[in-house]
C-alpha cells in the first residue's frame, strides 16, 4: 500500500462550513470514515464522492481528524486482511 500523499493545496483550504453533498442521515458530519487515500486525493482535487468501507458516499470536505471514527467502518477496516 503505498503512503504517498500529495501536497494539500495551499491556496484553497476548506476551513469554512459549509453543506455538503448529503442526502443522508447526517452521519458523515459526525464520524470519520475509513477511504481509500487515493480516493480522498482525487476527492480533494475534483470534488469526486468517495464511498467509505461503511458505504457512506460523500464529498469530504473538511479535516475528519477531530472527528472520531466511524464504528462501522472500523470494524470493517479490522476486519480486512493485512495487505501492505
Ligand atoms: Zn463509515
Amino acid at each position: 500500500m503505498s503512503t504517498e500523499v500529495l501536497p494539500q493545496q495551499g491556496t484553497r483550504e476548506d476551513t469554512d462550513v459549509r453543506p455538503d453533498l448529503s442526502t443522508g442521515d447526517g452521519d458523515h458530519e459526525r464520524f470519520a470514515h475509513y477511504v481509500l487515500k487515493d480516493k480522498i486525493v482525487d476527492a480533494a482535487v475534483n470534488g469526486t464522492p468517495v464511498m467509505a468501507l461503511c458505504g457512506k458516499v460523500w464529498v469530504p470536505s473538511r479535516d475528519p481528524k477531530r472527528f472520531p471514527v466511524c464504528p462501522d467502518c472500523k470494524r470493517i477496516y479490522e476486519s480486512l486482511p493485512e495487505n501492505d
